[in-house]
């Protein structure tokens, strides 16, 4: 085997999936599936399919078009609003897609007359994140021009993000918002506005919780699916699969050493100045992974006694002094990603993705 190695375990992302399209269609709430965390792997993507979710969603065109490639039959999503230069490709590739700006509605709206080809759009209400969306104050004076678009752009819902840009949770009070926009616009369009998409995982805490109130009936789920965890605020989902994959890598040194370093001390990889606290001489080892595989900081070690020290590019240090087990080179240790270590592994070509 060539370390490093992501493993997948399929089977605990397949019952995330299914638990999750469970509870939250008792809620009245469907899900699409967010396959960006792992880089839209068709294998990802074939497992979430199993799991029953009918849209896959990603933020990226290439992603879409890839899974596409792969011949895994699917709506598709596009979850980042669209650059205009790639109005075009949302359109033919996509089902659906979130979108913000009303000259980019008018494109996809040509563009779809031109292809003959329905296309589904999210609008996007900035509710406190100020990342993506209308602001609320903008709507008023967006609807009539709204109301001339092509019988083939069709106005699926509204949308909004939270917990990304700025660390805005939702809550009652502003998902309560963002559904009363929706009934505001299905007035003033006099269409059905069929969709309230309330957001990520940050949003199923609060389904979790029974404080989602009742009108918000989507959600686009990508950590909770794949690593059963909430980094909004850390909610434990007791129901969910946590150990759904990891990262191994291999020791190339095994050595006693200082925890001090030895001379005159500059600026690390990273260009800090590291500080480092006197704890003796302890067995130190060497991990070949490092920054260009994945993000350190997000690494949990699962085997016990292993710390982690430091790192930079291409080799991880990890204190061994601890361990019950005596490691030497050649040995391997078994790392949980968190969902930007997740985000890094699965991206970088240096790591093998192994399906188990
Ligand atoms: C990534 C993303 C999601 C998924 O969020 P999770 O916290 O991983 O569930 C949902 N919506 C949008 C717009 C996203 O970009």
């Amino acid at each position: 085997m060539r370390y490093p190695v992501m493993k997948i375990f399929k089977e605990k992302i397949l019952e995330n999936g299914q638990i999750l399209i469970n509870e939250c269609s008792k809620c009245g709430i469907s899900v699409w599936a967010v396959t960006k965390g792992m880089s839209a792997h068709p294998e990802i993507a074939l497992t979430l399919k199993a799991a029953g979710f009918q849209v896959l969603a990603d933020s990226r065109i290439s992603n879409i078009i890839k899974m596409k490639e792969a011949g895994i039959e699917s709506e598709y999503a596009l979850i980042r609003i669209p650059m205009p230069s790639e109005i075009e490709d949302t359109v033919r590739y996509c089902d659906y897609s979130m979108v913000s700006e009303l000259e980019s509605i008018f494109e996809m709206s040509r563009i779809c007359d031109d292809l003959k080809k329905d296309h589904k759009i999210v609008i996007m209400i900035d509710m406190g994140d100020l990342r993506e969306g209308f602001c609320p104050t903008e709507l008023e004076s967006s609807y009539e021009k709204l109301m001339n678009i092509s019988p083939y752009l069709h106005i699926a819902g509204v949308g909004a993000n939270f917990a990304c840009a700025s660390g805005a949770l939702p809550g009652r009070e502003n998902l309560t918002q963002l559904i009363e926009y929706s009934k505001e616009m299905e007035k003033k369009l006099t269409c059905p506005i069929g969709l309230v998409s309330g957001g990520g995982t940050c949003t199923l805490v609060q389904m979790i919780k029974g404080t989602l109130p009742e009108g918000i009936n989507g959600l686009r789920l990508g950590e909770s699916i794949l690593l059963g965890t909430d980094s909004s605020v850390n909610f434990p989902f007791t129901m969910l699969h946590r150990d759904t994959m990891e990262i191994v890598a291999e020791l190339s040194e095994v050595r006693v050493k200082p925890t001090l370093p030895i001379g005159e001390i500059g600026m690390d990889f990273s260009g800090n100045v590291p500080v480092f606290h006197d704890r003796g001489n302890r067995l130190r080892g060497v991990l070949a992974i490092g920054r260009q595989d994945v993000r350190i900081e997000g690494l949990l070690p699962l085997d016990e006694g292993v710390e982690i020290i430091t790192a930079s590019s291409d080799h991880l240090l990890v204190d061994l002094e601890d361990c019950p087990k005596k490691y030497k080179a050649g040995d391997t240790l078994r790392f949980r990603p968190d969902y930007p270590a997740m985000l890094s592994a699965s991206t970088s070509s240096y790591v093998q993705k192994i399906f188990c």
